[in-house]
């Protein structure tokens, strides 16, 4: 896992894994057994303030609030108009910002992570790939999100029932934090969600495709492919990564390996990926593959480039992929008004027009 970044005040306590914490209570003198009900505290009740945690000594309690810095409240929370979505922007303990949605949608309620501040993919329609690559995050940070949307949820009596890892940043690369994270998501003493209810979308790692498959194989996968041809793919997904060849037949691993079904996600631009034909070729490519495709038409976002398709034209892209056999949905979006979609998070106080 990365160390936590320079902070003031050092680490909290959700940068530990379960080892780390027993080293930690030891190293204060205290019984290794302790750093389980310690594990109970953060990921099951939520409790990041170490001085609240009322089945510890009041002498532990003391020693831990010292060693380590409560984890730093929301700068900034917004909900949409119709109070289905959620947003906050979330400040790390070096000053970094990240940005974590939860969208409630009954009977479910889903948590958005980040997994990276900024991205270095630099998807020309994404918001957050226009600041590049600012630092990976840690599992800590990562979990910090998930806990806060599930008090969210709490607090008005709904469960938090499913995690995405859409949020800013590449998960895969950010391999090692994203597994520790989806570990303690899993973890019957931890955040006890059943993997089935995450889902990793990445622009396409075949090596973390694989890994994955490998390391966790009932977390769902979801690709975001955008283009049939390799010369469109590469206008819209400018970084040197894999080939749509090598993404494809990572996804045929993943396919063998888990007996799970991916999604392709296919953000539609007006006039650049979404006529009939690019439907065909697209169908084409990913035939023979367990798939189902997620058509996402563009929300914009201020600085990045096109424009969303009409309805009609989503709706007849849709029905191409699905007269080849392809199943295809239109992902049905919510927060655009407080820039919380697909692809308009960007880390800071700078409102969208989205
Ligand atoms: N980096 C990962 C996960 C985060 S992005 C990935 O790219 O898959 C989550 C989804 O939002 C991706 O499918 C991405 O293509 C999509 N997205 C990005 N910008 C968007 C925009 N402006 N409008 C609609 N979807 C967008
Ligand atoms: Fe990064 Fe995903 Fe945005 Fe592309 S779409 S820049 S991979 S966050």
């Amino acid at each position: 896992m990365t160390e936590p970044p320079e902070t003031p005040n050092g680490p909290d306590l959700l940068h530990f894994d379960l080892d780390g914490l027993r080293a930690l209570i030891e190293s204060l003198d205290q019984p290794a057994y302790r750093a389980k009900q310690i594990w109970r505290q953060l990921y099951q009740r939520g409790q990041l303030d170490a001085s609240q945690m009322s089945d510890l000594p009041a002498e532990l309690r003391r020693q831990l609030a010292e060693a380590a810095p409560v984890p730093a409240e929301p700068l900034e929370t917004q909900r949409s108009e119709d109070g289905s979505t959620s947003k906050a922007l979330i400040p790390l303990g070096d000053g970094e910002l990240i940005e974590t949605v939860l969208i409630r949608s009954a009977p479910r309620d889903t948590v958005c992570l980040s997994s990276q501040a900024g991205c270095a993919m630099g998807c020309v329609f994404c918001a957050t790939g226009l600041q590049g690559l600012r630092r990976q995050l840690t599992a800590g940070e990562i979990m910090r999100q998930a806990i806060l949307a599930r008090e969210w949820s709490r607090e008005e009596d709904r469960e938090l029932t499913h995690v995405v890892f859409m949020g800013m940043g590449e998960p895969l690369a950010n391999y090692a934090n994203v597994s520790e994270a989806i570990a303690r998501l899993t973890d019957p003493d931890g955040f006890a969600l059943s993997p089935r209810r995450i889902t990793v979308s990445t622009v396409g790692v075949p090596p973390g495709i694989r890994r994955l498959a490998a390391d966790h194989p009932r977390v769902n996968l979801a690709v975001s492919l955008h283009a049939p041809d390799p010369q469109l793919r590469r206008e819209l997904v400018p970084v040197p990564g894999a080939s749509i060849d090598d993404i494809l037949s990572a996804v045929r691993e993943h396919n063998r390996m888990t007996g799970g079904r991916v999604t392709f996600e296919y953000v539609l631009l007006r006039g650049v990926n979404d006529s009939r034909g690019h439907a065909r070729r697209l169908a084409e490519r990913i035939a023979g593959l367990r798939a189902h495709v997620n058509l996402i038409p563009l929300n914009p976002s201020p600085g990045v480039v096109g424009d969303r398709p009409s309805r009609r034209a989503t709706l007849s892209f849709q029905q191409a992929l699905q007269d080849r056999g392809v199943p295809a949905t239109v992902r049905v979006e919510q927060g655009r008004d407080i820039a919380a979609a697909c692809g308009q998070l960007r880390g800071d106080r700078v409102r969208s027009a989205g």
